[in-house]
Formats: structure tokens, sequence, C-alpha cells
């Protein structure tokens, strides 16, 4: 059997006009913005009338520890969003947009895949409605502004070996990581080294993506620490008055965007940290309007359940009041294979022993769902070759734990493939949704909190600190920002930091050998292992096979 690719599937389907979508959740066409004809920004005079109203249920979609195999979260976002809508319930999508960094670097987009997918996918991967642009702009506002504060005399004393804040681009080139700036003499400022981040990694992008409203992005990226004075005082973006001009860069793109999935569920797209130095997942003002507007609101965390899941809740549900009624953890059969040991090219074969040994890896992650409260349930994304018997092995596995698999084949047939799911799902998150047990209270010291995550969520046996690193901790506590929660970034391919120790390890050590303090974004972040905040692009990148056709539609975007 062939198949076609998602861009032949996203292309053949036909779009209803973005206001009828708004309709279906009550939107007058007065409060959508239109850009285009499939694309809509929701306005903020109308988000701010929703206050009053009820919240829906928050549907979270994990997954297992990923492998080269994929698992397909978002495709399975969408495709439960879509079975939701099948069996007569009113259910909205929340995912992130696409960064154009991996768009033209190793094949994989960001709308879902098959019959489970957002629409127009072209343009989500690519410019969509300009927020990243206007994201990098707002970043690159502050970066020219530092330096120009120094260059016109540095009032603030600014020591520019410690200015820590880079530019922002939304591409992958290496080339850039580390540059040195203000070369060529007296008119051209003072020579100091610097670099580009991807935009996803950007402060701006973790502030808007957790800003509950205009005022309070501002004072979000008031608090941005841009490097030291000589005398080591930290300099904020708003001792430089930046924060103004950047808050009315991004007014637009804080507002959320509306699209639709190929079978005309509403999605919202909005916001895209990075999950490793941030917490990867789509803004909380989308989340919230979605869940005035729908009854069941589908989202996904990026990566596995143990660094996804676990800042979804310790930092996002935790600062913005939110509480999934239910958790997904989907799994694949190649995954799970992969786990238990099968090389890549041996997928095709079955190996109902290696998807039992990778299961391993499975039950840990329910386990620690669990810890956190609310039910969960496996979603077995079928993929063709998959057998009866490795499907038995993971109902088997999950039945021992008291928790369902089921088998979901939304890729391959949208919405019907997925109603087992969806009829699970309505049915786990009746009732008012147990109590969020957050993993650390506020108060708990900075390193308390980073062990604590270490060794419930990774089961670590002991946690390092580099030197020094204990005392930078102690420091920022007594500076007020102790009551932050920990953005973990380590390798998402394993519970421990070590990318090649697969299912379930324990008993190891996780050293942490940074800390990054991101006052706006309101967390710190403790740096396990090597992260990449400017990817390089591949030996084959997908921009050589991208291109248009000969009536200038697009080609090779997946
Ligand atoms: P994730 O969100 O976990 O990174 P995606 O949902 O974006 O994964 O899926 C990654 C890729 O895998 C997409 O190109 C998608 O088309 C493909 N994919 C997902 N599920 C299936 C499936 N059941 N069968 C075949 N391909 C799939
Ligand atoms: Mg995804």
């Amino acid at each position: 059997m062939t198949y076609r690719s998602d861009i032949e599937i996203a292309r053949a389907a036909i779009p209803l006009p973005i206001g009828q979508i708004g309709t279906r959740l009550g939107i007058d066409p007065d409060d959508l913005i239109p850009y285009g004809r499939d694309k809509a920004k929701i306005s903020r005079s109308f988000i701010d009338t929703l206050s009053g109203r009820p919240d829906g249920k928050l549907v979270l979609v994990t997954a297992i520890s990923p492998t080269p195999a994929g698992e397909g979260k978002t495709t399975t976002t969408v495709g439960l969003g879509d079975g939701l809508n099948a069996i007569g319930r009113r259910a909205a999508i929340c995912i992130r947009e696409a960064s154009l960094g991996p768009c033209f670097g190793s094949k994989g987009g960001a709308a879902g895949g098959g019959m489970a997918q957002v629409i127009p996918m072209e343009d989500m991967n690519l410019h969509f409605t300009g927020d990243f642009h206007a994201i990098t702009s707002a970043h690159n506002l502050l970066s020219a502004m530092i330096d120009n504060h120094v260059y016109w005399g540095n009032r603030l004393d600014i020591d520019l070996r410690r200015t820590t804040w880079r530019r922002a681009m939304d591409m992958n080139d290496r080339a850039l990581r580390q540059v040195t700036a203000g070369l060529g003499g007296v008119p051209n400022g003072f020579p100091a080294q610097t670099g580009f981040d991807i935009t996803v990694a950007s402060e701006v992008m973790a502030c808007l993506c957790l800003a509950d409203s205009l005022g309070d992005l501002r004072q979000r990226l008031g608090r941005i620490i841009v490097g030291y004075s000589r005398d080591r005082r930290a300099i904020t973006a708003a001792d430089l008055k930046a924060s103004g001009a950047m808050t009315v860069l991004l007014r637009d793109a804080m507002q959320p965007n509306l699209v639709q999935t190929i079978e005309h569920s509403p999605a919202f797209v909005h916001g895209g940290p990075f999950a490793n130095i941030a917490h990867g997942c789509n803004s909380v003002i989308a989340t919230r309007t979605a869940l005035k507007l729908a009854d069941y609101v589908v989202t996904e965390a990026g990566f596995g359940a143990d660094l996804g899941a676990e800042k979804f809740m310790d930092i996002k549900c935790r600062k913005a009041g939110l509480a999934p009624s239910c958790i997904v953890l989907v799994a694949t059969i190649r995954a799970l294979k992969m786990g238990g040991g099968v090389s890549r090219s041996e997928l095709g074969r079955e190996d109902a022993a290696a998807v039992q040994r990778g299961c391993a890896n499975l039950v840990r992650h329910v386990e620690n769902l669990r810890a956190f409260g609310p039910p969960v349930i496996v979603a077995i994304n079928h993929f063709a070759g998959d057998t009866d018997a490795e499907i038995a092995v993971v109902q088997d596995e999950a039945a021992a734990l008291e928790c369902e698999a089921i088998l979901c084949r939304h890729w391959a047939e949208g919405s019907a493939g997925i109603a087992d799911l969806a009829r699970r799902v309505v049915a786990l998150s009746e009732g008012d949704p147990p109590a969020l047990r957050l993993l650390y209270p506020d108060d708990l010291p900075l390193a308390a909190k980073i062990e604590t995550i270490a060794t419930q969520v990774y089961r670590a046996g002991e946690v390092t600190f580099a030197p020094g690193l204990r005392e930078q901790l102690a420091r920022w506590e007594e500076a007020g920002f102790g009551h932050l929660p920990i953005c973990m970034a380590k390798t998402q391919y394993s519970f421990s930091t070590d990318p090649d120790l697969r299912g379930a390890p324990q008993g190891h050590t996780v050293p942490v050998r940074e800390v990054r303090l991101a006052a706006g974004a309101g967390f710190v972040v403790a740096i396990c292992g090597d992260i990449m905040t400017m990817p390089g692009l591949p030996r084959i990148p997908a921009a050589e096979t991208i291109g248009l056709d000969a009536a200038g539609r697009i080609e090779g975007l997946f």
C-alpha cells in the first residue's frame, strides 16, 4: 500500500473559511482578525470578555522517551481533537507554531501527519502569521539597545564582557553560534563577543508564551537580565528602557492564531518555546482562550513525559492555574522496539520480546504521570506493520498497571480511527479534575527543587552540582528569585543524562553543569549536558528538496 505524503494530504483538504471555524466556537466574525482566508488571530478585546466563563476540560498529550522512530504526539493531539468532535463533543486543539530551523533542516513538520493534520500546513511551517519574526525583532531590538547604551556613554556601567543577551534568528546556522560584534573602529562601538540563538530559544519567546496579558508581557520583558555591570549588578531590559518598545513589536503576536484541522476542528497554534532551555508548550493565552470556548482542549507538551509533561505541570500549570483532566501517553510499537534494543533498519520485523523490553520505559512514564494526579491512558499510535502480538504486549503491560492502552489509527483514518480513545478520554475526564499535585512547592530551595525532579522523575541516585552552582542558586534566592520553578535541560532520549541509556534506568547521577536565571520568563534553567541553542543543518538539509512546482505550489515540505 502506498501512502500520500503529509503535504499531498494537506493540499487535497478543502479548508472552510476561517470565519466558519470561529462561528463554531461562538466567535463573532468581528472578533477575528483574518490573515488571508484560512488563518486568523483572535482579538484581544474579545479575549478580555471571556474571563467570567467556565473552563472546558484540558487533555494533555505526552509521550514515552522519544526515539528516532518517532512517536507522533502532534499527530495524536490533532487526531484526538478530531475524534472528540466526531463523537459529538466540542473540542479544540492547542499546539505550538513551527520554527524555520527544523523545517529546512531535518524532515518533520509541526502540523501533525497523515489524516491528522492542521492546515494550511505550508503556512504553518513557514512564515504563518509572522509571530516568530516579531519575536526575533523584539529580541534584536534589545540587543541593539545594549550596545547603543554602551556606545553613548554607558551610564549603567554595563560590562561588555558580562553581557549575556545575544542575538536571535529563526534559522539553523551553526556559523553564527559565536561571533565578534562591533569591529571596525570607533564609529561601530566596542568590540564584544556575542552570538545567535534560534528564535525559539529566545527568552522573549518564553515570556510571550507564559504572559497572560500585554501588561504582564511588558513586566516580564522588563525583568529580563541582559548582563551585569562591572560591580556585578544585574542589568535588566527595564534598566535599558527597552520593554515598552519590545511589547509594541509583540502586540499582534500576543493574539492567538486560529486555524483548522483537515476535518475542520478548531486549532489554536500559538507560541513555540524550545523544550530544553524553555518549557516547550504553546502559549498560556491560547490555552486559556481555548478552554473558554471549547468543552475539551487537547494540547501537547514537547519531548518525553519526563521533560515535557513535568514542565507542563510544574511551570505552565503552576503559573497559569491550569490542571489537566486526563493525560494521554503516546507510544508506538516502533519506538518501544527501538527502546528494546532493535536497530532502526530492523524495525520492520516482528519482535514482541523487544516491545516487551521497551515497555519498561512506558511503565516508568505511567507511574511518574500518575503522581501528578490526573488519570493516565496510553494511546498506541498505529503504524502499518505493527502486529497483533506486539500490540497485545503493550496492552497487557498497561493492564498490569490498571491502565488502558488504546490502539489508534488516526494517522491513516482520521477521526474514525481514534473514536475509542476519544470516548475513554471523555469518560476519564468526567467530574471535577483531581487536584493537581505539583512536584514541589514554590518555597522549596532551588537546589532542592532540582534534586526533587532528578530523584522522583528521573529516579537518579544522586545530583551533583558543578563548583559554584549551589552558591549561585543561593544568591538568586537572596535576590528574590527563590520562588521560581525549575526548567530542566537534559537529553530527551533517556531518563538519565546519557542519551544511550534507554528503558527505565535508576540510581544514576545527574550532573548539573550550569544554571541560568530566566527572570523574565520566570524560571531557573538547570542544564545537565550539552544544550544547543543554535542548531546546525544536517549533511543533506531538507532545504535541498524544497521548491515550487510548475503551478507555483510548494513541494518537498515533508
Ligand atoms: P511528535 O509531535 O511526537 O514530534 P509528529 O506527530 O510531529 O511527532 O509526527 C512525526 C512524523 O511522524 C510526522 O511526519 C508524521 O506524519 C509521522 N507519523 C506520525 N504518526 C504516524 C503513523 N501512525 N504512521 C506513519 N507516520 C506517522
Ligand atoms: Mg510535536
